[in-house]
């Protein structure tokens, strides 16, 4: 035994370091992982506050640029701060602090719900800017990725795409 370890030194020290190189990726890979759980909690949370709800709500008031609400009315604040919370949502998938297909799979439908009138709401954002500055490019990200999903469960149902 003692001779034996002693002529295959090299190979069980090659071994042991092998094994802790994939302890230490293991741990590291499990340690993501429930960081992007809490992230996705958290934000997940955040959009389901009764705020972020009305701001979505009020979204739905809109189905031309006119109806858009004026500047620095309490309508247009909640419906700013619910797309900018999908837009953070966007960012966080964008630099992979969540996982897409979880937020996909969660909120495909209410993505491609607001797109049309947050589209709008967007267009006049935009156009009252100072500078040329076009809002939210990860939600509008968001949009394509929704639009393009289909879920394993039976939510998406014709003629929603099917
Ligand atoms: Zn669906």
């Amino acid at each position: 035994m003692i001779n034996w370890l002693d002529d295959n030194k090299d190979l069980l020290g090659l071994t042991l370091a092998v094994l802790g190189l994939l302890v230490t990726a293991y741990t590291v890979l499990i340690a993501r992982r429930s960081q992007r759980r809490d992230a996705f909690m958290r934000i997940h949370e955040t959009l389901l506050q009764p705020e972020i709800q009305e701001g979505r709500r009020l979204l739905f008031n809109i189905s031309r640029l006119e109806d858009v609400p004026a500047l620095g009315t309490s309508e247009y604040h909640l419906i700013n701060r619910a797309l900018a919370m999908y837009d953070t949502l966007g960012h966080y998938v964008a630099q992979g602090y969540v996982s897409e297909r979880h937020v996909l799979d969660v909120w495909h439908h209410s993505i491609r719900d607001i797109r049309a009138p947050a589209e709008l709401f967007i267009a006049v954002r935009a156009a009252r800017h100072r500078t040329s500055w076009k809002p939210w490019p990860y939600l509008r990200k968001l949009f394509d990725k929704a639009a393009a999903f289909r879920s394993i469960e039976d939510c998406c149902t014709p003629p929603d795409g099917g």
